[in-house]
């Protein structure tokens, strides 16, 4: 929603959508650039610390984007006839823990706001915020307000929830790679957690999870259809996120290709292959709070081994810090190496399951291309590598070719 005009197109949905005889809750995330404008403020007059009275400040001050973006929702939705009202997350309330900038939902009371529906006003609440046991305002990390709705939508028990973003769906992959990328009519609840914590930034993960945990039907679908299409269209189009694998009408083994270059190696070398080793460097880097992705040890060779693992890039020069400075020298390694010019690139698909020959297929595809793999790392449903990030746009390419992507299933 970048302007009144288009807070107006929004209301204009929604009362097409109530007129059709829908109870609806409405969660608006902020007006867009809101969010960042208001961090950029605070920015100006203090560097950002991650002490819990700076980080308190940010939330009051955030939380104010949703506040606004929902108020203006409600007058647009007045003036086109319709009773409406909306809340701020503390008056719902939403509760959520002390976490302040990535606070979790805890509990909603759902009280008020079915009172509200039942009286037939359209109920807006904000995204992207709560308030602690102590009443303190909380946000919920970017991206947010899509963990809210889904969140709100468990608490109504709702039919489905609805994600109107600026894209019209989940893709085989990102179009802006392979223009060949097709969105997907159906993806399973588990293919789209994976995308999502591989970096796919269609929805928050956390909106996943919720959406797993209470089983809530979701669609992502485009806000930027007119807002007038026929509402069978509407309802029908985008990417639903599905429970059942038999629901799962595209029946391709390989449902997308997920790459994110957010992430750096480090490779610590010569360490003694003894007991303990993945505890004394991993714990040191868990406890600064730095997460992992892939690790691998390699064989020993002469009671030596060396040890690699991925962190976010902006997480790396403090990991490779730490090391040097308080693991190295107890640990009787020889030397700690980094590169932060790697990129991840995934095949996921529930199809892997029952399939056999998918991974290596994968490395087939990437061996023909001249890539070399640098670590592998599977689950159930996906298989990743870690390459150099300038064969990234290739390799993605190559896969999303070789696995059929590009061609609608049949
Ligand atoms: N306004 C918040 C953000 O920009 C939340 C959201 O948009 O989902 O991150
Ligand atoms: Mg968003």
């Amino acid at each position: 929603m970048g302007s009144t005009e288009r807070i107006r197109n929004v209301a204009k949905r929604v009362a097409k959508w109530a007129r059709a005889g829908h109870q609806m809750v409405v969660v608006p995330s902020a007006m867009s650039g809101e969010t960042n404008r208001l961090l950029g403020l605070a920015k100006e007059l203090a560097p950002p610390k991650q002490t819990p009275d700076y980080e308190r400040e940010l939330d009051m001050l955030a939380a104010t984007g949703e506040q606004a973006s929902s108020a203006l929702l409600a007058i647009a939705l007045q003036s086109e006839g319709l009773q409406s009202v909306s809340y701020a997350g503390w008056q719902v309330p939403i509760r959520t823990d002390s976490a302040y900038t990535k606070a979790r939902i805890e509990s909603i009371d759902d009280a008020r706001v079915r009172a509200d529906l039942q009286a037939g006003k359209v109920v807006i609440v904000t995204g992207f915020q709560g308030a602690d046991a102590a009443g303190n305002i909380t946000t919920l990390g970017r991206g947010g307000s899509d963990t809210s709705a889904v969140a709100v939508a468990a608490a109504m028990k709702a039919q489905e929830c609805l994600i109107y973003t600026d894209v019209d769906g989940v893709y085989t992959t990102d179009p802006r790679v392979v223009p060949e990328a097709r969105r997907l009519q159906t993806v399973s609840f588990e293919e789209m957690l994976e995308m999502a914590s591989m970096g796919s930034k269609v929805l928050q993960i956390r909106s996943v999870e919720f959406a797993g945990k209470y089983r809530v039907p979701l669609r992502v679908l485009s806000s930027f259809t007119p807002w007038d299409i026929d509402i069978d269209v509407e309802a029908n189009s985008g990417t639903l996120i599905t429970f059942e694998e038999d629901e799962h009408m595209e029946q391709a083994v390989v449902s997308g290709i997920a790459f994110n270059r957010d992430e750096a190696k480090i490779s610590v070398l010569g360490v003694p292959d003894k007991p303990g080793i993945a505890y004394q460097i991993l714990g040191a880097i868990a406890q600064a709070n730095i997460d992992v992705d892939v690790i691998i040890q390699n064989l020993s060779k002469d009671g030596k081994t060396d040890f690699s693992f991925t962190v976010n890039r902006g997480d790396f020069t403090k990991a490779m810090d730490l090391l040097r400075s308080n693991v190295l020298p107890g640990l009787g390694a020889q030397d700690v190496v980094g590169d932060t010019k790697i990129c991840k690139v995934s095949i996921v698909g529930i199809g892997m399951r029952s399939h056999v020959g998918i991974a290596s297929k994968m490395f087939g595809v990437l061996s023909e291309e001249g890539i070399n793999i640098q670590m592998i790392s599977t689950s159930e449903i996906k298989t990743s590598v870690v390459i150099d990030e300038k064969y990234m746009e290739l390799a993605v390419r190559a896969l999303h070719k070789a696995f059929d992507l590009d061609r609608a299933a049949g």
